[in-house]
């Protein structure tokens, strides 16, 4: 039997540790793919720290995977071996509930999500639902585009629920989503504002590198009222702060699937229709959108290599904000 190396974990709350595994065999309307590159996500810590609470265990995580088709079975005819494509958080859906029959299926009953309900990418293979893959910008390496797939996919979805009459958006927390859709923000012409952890001069330096007219503390008031904010930090007092910042009828989009409580609030700050949602995970036009989109602003990824074995540090980095930009494990053979 054919195996590969794989990042597992075991159980909530443990490390990744190397593991041998068999390479997986593909179910009729999977492809089997080689993975080139896979993006490192805020949610992989939340599954590993047992804030989400049904994950498939042993569980290789990673959902914003690039691979290469490697072999099909039956009802598989969309991709040819040798296709590179994408692979997001949206593994499968039911296709039958009523949120899929609204056109909804980023709600759906039943969903299958990558890396969470199945194995996902930080591995040197890994199985995908062929009709949930996007074919990949030719613009853009393997490494590069990873970020694109959750990162950019959320983070564009977030930036679309905040309303197309932006003057002014907002972003809390400067990591791999916000410097994506500023780019998006300042191609469409937005000013844009990036609140970061206190005193984080690298992540505030690095959002004035993105576009960004003002960064600054989450914890201060930006220099002008906001139309929109985008929350990416899982700090629940942040909701508040930026309803704080918004003019009437601004927008405040959690973009995170999961955050610390929100602390109570004057009913003051939401009133003159104030708005706060949430953006639950991502529909596969949202990532055709985007994924056309990317090219033309053009969105640069800023990206920090590591190998399979050292996810572990990604994860560990990521959690302390120890890097800009985004994450990402390379399958390259050093
Ligand atoms: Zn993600
Ligand atoms: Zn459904």
């Amino acid at each position: 039997m054919k195996t590969m190396r794989a990042m597992l974990l075991d159980a909530p709350g443990r490390s990744l540790r190397l593991a041998e595994l068999p390479v997986p065999t593909p179910e009729p309307g999977q492809v089997l793919l080689k993975v080139n590159a896979c993006g490192v996500c805020h949610t992989d810590l939340h599954i590993m720290d047992g804030e989400l609470t049904q994950p498939k265990l042993p569980l290789v995580l990673g959902h914003q995977i690039v691979g290469t088709v490697v072999g099909t079975r039956s009802g598989a005819t969309r991709f040819q071996s040798g296709e590179r494509v994408g692979v997001p958080w949206l593994g499968a859906t039911d296709g039958t509930c009523r949120y899929c029959n609204r056109g909804q299926e980023n709600l759906c009953d039943h969903p299958s999500f990558t890396g969470y309900h199945t194995d996902g990418g930080f591995a040197e293979y890994t199985l995908a639902d062929e009709r949930y893959c996007f074919p990949l910008p030719p613009d853009y390496n393997d490494i590069e585009a990873a970020p694109l797939l959750c990162a950019g996919l959320i983070g564009y979805r977030s930036y679309r629920m905040a309303g197309n009459q932006l003057e002014s958006l907002g972003i809390y927390g400067f990591g791999a989503a916000a410097h994506i859709i500023t780019q998006v923000a300042k191609f469409e012409g937005r000013k844009v504002f990036a609140f970061t952890r206190p005193g984080d001069q690298s992540a505030q330096e690095f959002a004035l590198r993105q576009g960004a007219d003002w960064a600054g503390d989450s914890d201060r008031e930006p220099p002008e009222k906001l139309d929109g904010a985008l929350i990416f930090a899982p700090i629940g007092p942040l909701v508040v702060a930026a309803l704080k910042a918004t003019h009437k009828g601004g927008v405040v989009v959690c973009g995170g699937i999961h955050m610390s409580d929100i602390p109570t609030f004057p009913y003051n700050l939401l009133w003159e229709e104030r708005v706060i949602r949430s953006v639950a995970n991502l529909t596969r036009r949202d990532g055709e959108e985007f994924l056309d989109l990317a090219p033309r602003v053009p969105i640069r990824t800023d990206v920090t290599v590591f190998p399979l074995e050292r996810v572990g540090e990604a994860l560990d980095q990521l959690r302390d904000g120890q890097f800009v930009g985004a994450a990402v494990v390379t399958l390259e053979k050093a």
